[in-house]
């Protein structure tokens, strides 16, 4: 079906139904309760009083949104489209009024309704559609770009399960599904007169036309329908709120009835399941892939609905096809959508009538693609018959568009078939794939890496054939995070105290914070700074306790890793440390070192079975320190379960350490990091991802540098690594390595842990062991500095006072002025970003 066109006219908006004071507040939160939610106060749980508490908030957005969308149609503005296979979020009732300005008169409101406000903020279940990282980026991207009034679109799936849940039982990870939808969604609008139909497997037929031109014709073996839900994406006191557009799947009526009248029921029962599977759950694997067909279809599921839905709304405001690329502009984040490249291109010329140059110029100036991970696992390839039969139309497409790349590589580079076949869009190697990556390289004008380190690495190395080819395609974008949510909502005791010194502008411009470096100097202002940094620690003790039973001092050191549990990221090297205090403490009861409490968080893909047995491994040391009366008022070991942007929002601001200690050339940025230090946590890390930048930003002497360089990296691997020598020669890493074989951690089983360590001995792949001795010095080192409560409190300050770049919003100016060349934004947005 189509949208209707905008008519135009001004939104008539009812002043007494959306006003933001006090009374109105409250008798909106009333009517939403009785009319919206069916529910009388009286009987009202916590969870129906947050969804009309949420129908009040979104109340006071619509006005705002369908403006937003007006103006974009009526100014014809070039508009950027996010395409993601991952938006994670966070729940949205916090930010959102934070984001209109109605903190105050929201709490004033609840509490006259006798409601605690921060109680029905956690009712809320948190949307959980992206892994870690890339889908956390996606989501603060949209804050961003909302937030400065840019013109723009997130596009992804709206999948029934998200990410899972983690328990602990017996120490080991256990997965619990995610049905996040069970009480409802009351941020999202369904719009199923905007739904598009997207075609799978089947075969082609072509021909020539009267006029001699080649034609195709996609014959589908399948149909389903993409059903759009719109969530509005506010700005920051902006005005302006974008649109995250999530695709769902369903049954398309006729080829259900079709089957189903012809007496086929099992097969219209067939093609149902078939069609609603497709956005039914996210793959819950962080940086691997492996050839799934569901995820293909998953991929290009999104990826049709949104090109055509672009297409549509771009011809619907009046405009040529011809002209897409000025007023559309896209933006892979990964490969996940690259198949966007042969399908913009199918659409334009089988659909649209386009002649193949055309529609390349078309394509080659519409999209940008992102590269996340330095990982050879971790890049996309599709085995080709799957492909073929799943796409046969693109395959075909694809292969045009290599033929035509291959020869003109060819030219350039004469003999040199070698290089040719390291950069054809089909790997020929042994069984034959189709290279994503490659793909979205031939059919971007820009391809950028999120940290400096990463986008010299992909020049150097993961695409430096392309680099090679086309060096003026390349760019750095190092990525950020937004300080909406990450230190406004998350982190409300600094904040506070940051407002009373330096008022509440660096909020919207983050660059301000820092004006608070002056205070670091000023023992009063320390003083305050630590009460606050206890205050938010003191939070997290007790959600400590309440969720796990163990009782922490939130006196001690806050030592925090928080992240996905991968190899590269090293986890088991933070235990090493870990362990090596213990035998110290064991050998020389009464030592003197800081009591630290070392937290972990972080989800194991399911199939990943080292890195479930590094959470096992985690949560055996716990049991054994914890209830070790030697050690435990000195040493604390908590492994939270179930991490995610809730859970996230309480430990970022609580930690005192940051550990950001991959293995160099590994981590593409991390946004874990920026987190961390912009909440006056310092950090220990290696020269990895940001970890460079952010080093360089808040100084060398306020960050604890420890570990080999990725060069250094490179160069040991080549010369020859072994592992097992430095075992030999290391007493302590000895000891540590000999007490976990020992069955110490595993009550006697001496081979629980056997293939983690064995691993390490042998191979060490992430090389914990050469980078063990530096790390051991650098924690030792970070003890000292934390028994000095000035100098520590010092470097807190400089930390939180320097972090102004690592802002989502610095990004996003970046991806607008030298990747999307946009250069108009919202209307109203009293925010535009200057050119620096
Ligand atoms: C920020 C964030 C991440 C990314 O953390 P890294 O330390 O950069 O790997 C992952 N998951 C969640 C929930 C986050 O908020």
């Amino acid at each position: 079906m189509q949208e209707p066109t905008p008519k135009g006219h001004d939104l008539i908006v009812d002043d007494d139904r959306t006003s933001i004071t006090v009374p109105a507040l409250k008798q909106a939160i009333l009517d939403n309760l009785f009319y919206v939610v069916g529910k009388r106060a009286e009987v009202a749980t916590d969870m129906d009083h947050f969804m009309a508490l949420a129908y009040t908030v979104r109340d006071r957005i619509l006005a705002r949104w369908l403006t937003t969308k007006g103006d974009y149609v009526k100014h014809h503005m070039r508009t950027v489209h996010y395409l993601s296979a991952e938006f994670l979020m966070g729940p949205h009732l916090a930010n959102n009024i934070l984001n209109l300005g109605l903190q105050e008169a929201v709490r004033q409101a609840t509490s006259e309704l006798d409601l605690d406000l921060d109680l029905l903020i956690k009712q809320e279940s948190e949307p959980g559609l992206g892994n870690g990282g890339l889908g956390r980026l996606a989501a603060c991207y949209l804050d961003s770009l909302a937030t400065l009034g840019v013109p723009a679109m997130g596009y992804g799936i709206r999948y029934e399960y998200g990410m899972f849940h983690q328990t602990i039982r017996d120490g080991w990870q256990v997965e619990l599904t995610d049905y996040w939808l069970r009480y409802g969604n009351p941020w999202e609008i369904r719009r199923p007169q905007a739904d598009v139909e997207v075609a799978f497997g089947g075969h082609t037929q072509s021909w020539r036309d009267p006029f001699g031109e080649y034609k195709v014709q996609w014959i589908p073996g399948e149909v389903v329908k993409g059903i759009p839900y719109d969530t509005p994406i506010l700005g920051y006191r902006s005005g302006v709120a974008n649109t995250l557009r999530l695709w769902r799947s369903e049954a398309t009526e006729s080829f259900y009835f079709e089957r189903f009248n012809s007496g086929d029921y099992e097969g219209a029962v067939g093609a149902k399941v078939f069609a609603e599977n497709i956005s039914k759950v996210l793959y819950p694997n962080d940086e691997e892939i492996r050839g799934k067909e569901l995820r293909l279809q998953q991929q290009y599921f999104f990826t049709s609905c949104s090109l055509q839905d672009m297409i549509r709304r771009h011809q619907n405001a009046g405009h040529a096809i011809e002209n897409f690329h000025e007023l559309c502009v896209v933006q892979l984040n990964d490969t996940h959508p690259s198949i966007g490249v042969a399908e913009l291109m199918r659409l334009l010329i089988d659909i649209h009538g386009l002649g193949w140059d055309k529609a390349w110029e078309i394509t080659s100036h519409t999209f940008n693609y992102t590269n996340h991970t330095l990982l050879p696992e971790a890049l996309e390839r599709w085995p080709l018959p799957m492909f073929g039969s799943l796409l046969p139309r693109h395959l075909e497409i694809i292969y045009e568009i290599n033929a035509r790349f291959l020869s003109a590589l060819r030219e350039r580079f004469p003999n040199d078939e070698d290089r040719v076949a390291r950069m054809s869009l089909i790997d020929e190697h042994g069984e034959r794939y189709v290279r994503m990556a490659h793909l979205a390289c031939v059919g971007s004008e820009h391809i950028n890496g999120v940290a400096r380190l990463h986008t010299e690495l992909l020049k150097s190395d993961v695409l430096h054939d392309f680099y090679e080819l086309w060096p003026e395609k390349f760019i750095n974008v190092t990525n950020g995070v937004t300080p909406r949510r990450w230190l406004a909502v998350s982190n409300p005791e600094q904040t506070e105290l940051m407002i009373s010194k330096i008022g509440q502008d660096w909020i919207g411009d983050l660059d301000r914070v820092s004006q608070l470096e002056r205070y670091a100097e000023d023992s009063a202002f320390r003083a305050d700074w630590r009460n606050v940094q206890y205050a938010v620690k003191v939070r997290l003790t007790q959600y400590i306790a309440n969720t796990t039973g163990i009782a922490v001092d939130p006196k001690s050191m806050f030592d925090a890793q928080v992240k996905r549990i991968h190899e590269y990221k090293r986890q088991h090297l933070n235990l090493l440390y870990i362990l090596t205090q213990y035998q110290r403490l064991k050998k020389t009861p009464g030592l003197e070192i800081p009591a630290r409490t070392f937290l972990f968080g972080g989800k194991a893909a399911p199939g990943y079975f080292i890195a479930k047995l590094i959470i096992k491994l985690i949560t055996s040391v716990a049991e054994v320190i914890n209830n070790d009366p030697e050690v435990n008022q000195q040493l604390k070991v908590v492994f939270l379960p179930d991490y995610n942007v809730t859970f996230g929002q309480l430990v970022y601001p609580a930690a005192d350490l940051s550990e950001q200690i991959s293995t160099a050339g590994k981590e593409a940025s991390g946004t874990g990091n920026m987190k961390f230090a912009m909440n006056g946590a310092l950090t220990i890390g290696t020269l990895d991802g940001a970890n460079i930048e952010i080093r360089e930003a808040v100084g060398h002497e306020n960050f604890f540098l420890f570990g080999l360089t990725a060069a250094e990296v490179a160069a040991k691997k080549a010369a020859g690594y072994h592992p097992h020598q430095i075992y030999e020669s290391n007493g302590e890493l000895r000891e540590v390595i000999d007490s976990i074989v020992s069955g110490q951690f595993s009550r006697g089983d001496r081979n629980l842990f056997r293939p983690l360590v064995d691993g390490l001995l042998n191979t060490d792949p992430y090389l914990l062991f050469a980078d063990y001795q530096s790390y051991v010095d650098c924690q030792d080192q970070v003890g000292k500095a934390y028994s000095d409560q000035e100098g520590w409190s010092k470097m807190s300050i400089y930390n939180a006072a320097r972090m102004g770049r690592f802002s989502s919003d610095r990004s996003i100016q970046e991806y607008c002025r030298n990747i999307w060349n946009i250069t108009r934004f919202g209307v109203d947005a009293p925010q535009a970003p200057a050119g620096k």
